[in-house]
């Protein structure tokens, strides 16, 4: 803008008694006032239209409930808290074939089927994932020894942690669907599990650029420990276009049963083919870190190679390439995350600040009192 420019525009007049120039009285005088009406008012003092205030309000209000509801669906993801229960009931001829079946349940098409890892062939697994803490270290050990591992990675997490997710495949392992709040599939409605399931899907899309025909369901263990409500979710999991990957050998690392059980208990016997599985979130996972060298060292001494769980089946990988679609809406759903576990946090600081202020003003006063 040049002062040429400045000048186009005269400016309004100014009336004498606000004119700088004009005189030195610090008061006008009050029979000089201006009427209201007359006097040149800058466009932004003008009150603004207040249906615009209750649509600003309206949009606000709808933007905090929004990343309340997001972060309050995600908050107390844990991961394993407790043992699978045992399976005291009266399953159904299926459910008693699976039990006795391998970790791998294809229920998707006709009579179920299930497959076992090939001979001295290991399938690491590591739930409830990815956890900024403890999935690079577990990472790094799997880099150490040459091992090739499946994550079942939490949806909620993979919004928060993009980048575990991508370090995931760029090492070359594999991806599995655990859902997305760590839900017990055996006791919500089907509507819950496909949300679960969808979502988790496109967290992995926005992350990877890939989704995963593999899925575990939270609170599994091997085939054997399947009660009945358990194989209903396992079913309707079928029914979305998953494998169910269980396990053969549960280190139960979650507990922290200290080092060298979690270690003895993910040696298969006499050179069989295994998935293991462990945790790479949910707690302090030292031992599981410590755990895991010490098997990759063990089994590689007995000639055991540790690869993705497809892998140990034969089986082409379980990643798929996600559409454009999928990959835009889970940018969108992981920055929606994020901002939403941001806007908590800040939130749950003001409230403390409020807080600390109120309760400092109360002492002030019954001090003065
Ligand atoms: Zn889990």
């Amino acid at each position: 803008m040049t002062a040429q420019d400045v000048r186009v525009r005269p400016p309004p007049p100014v009336p004498a008694w606000q004119d700088p120039a004009a005189g030195r009285r610090p008061e006008p005088p009050a029979a000089t006032l201006p009427q209201p009406a007359v006097l040149p008012e800058p466009a932004a003092r003008r009150p603004a239209d207040p249906r615009g205030h209750w649509f600003m309000l309206a949009v606000g209000l709808l933007l905090v409930a929004a990343a309340l509801t997001l972060d309050g669906y995600v908050t107390g993801v844990t991961g394993e808290t407790h043992a699978a229960p045992p399976a005291a009931d009266h399953p159904s001829a299926e459910l008693a074939r699976a039990r006795r079946g391998g970790p791998v349940l294809n229920l998707t098409a006709g009579a179920p089927s299930s497959a076992h890892p090939a001979g001295r062939t290991i399938a690491l697994t590591f739930d409830d994932g990815p956890d900024p803490a403890w999935t690079p270290r577990v990472l790094d050990v799997l880099k150490k020894h040459g091992a090739k591992a499946t994550f079942f990675t939490v949806g909620s997490k993979v919004a928060q942690y993009p980048e575990l997710a991508r370090r995931i495949v760029a090492e070359g392992h594999e991806l599995g669907n655990h859902t997305y709040t760590h839900a017990d599939l055996a006791s919500v409605p089907g509507w819950r599990l496909r949300l679960e399931l969808s979502l988790t899907q496109k967290a992995l899309a926005g992350a990877t650029g890939l989704h995963t025909t593999l899925a575990r369901p939270p609170y599994s263990s091997t085939p054997a420990a399947i009660t009945v409500p358990q194989w209903e979710g396992m079913r309707s999991l079928a029914a979305e276009g998953y494998l169910v990957a269980l396990t053969d050998l549960d280190t139960r690392d979650w507990a922290r049963p200290g080092t060298d059980r979690i270690a003895a208990s993910a040696l298969p016997s006499r050179g069989r083919g295994a998935i293991v599985m462990m945790h790479d979130s949910g707690g302090d996972r030292r031992q599981t870190v410590e755990g895991l060298d010490r098997v990759l060292t063990e089994l590689s001494g007995k000639g055991y190679r540790a690869v993705t769980v497809t892998g140990a089946l034969g089986m082409p990988s379980a990643h798929r390439r996600a559409d454009g679609m999928d990959r835009f809406a889970g940018t969108v759903l992981n920055a929606a995350q994020r901002a939403a576990a941001a806007f908590t946090g800040a939130l749950s600081w003001v409230l403390f600040a409020a807080g600390a202020l109120t309760l400092a003003r109360l002492t002030f006063f019954a001090v003065l009192a």
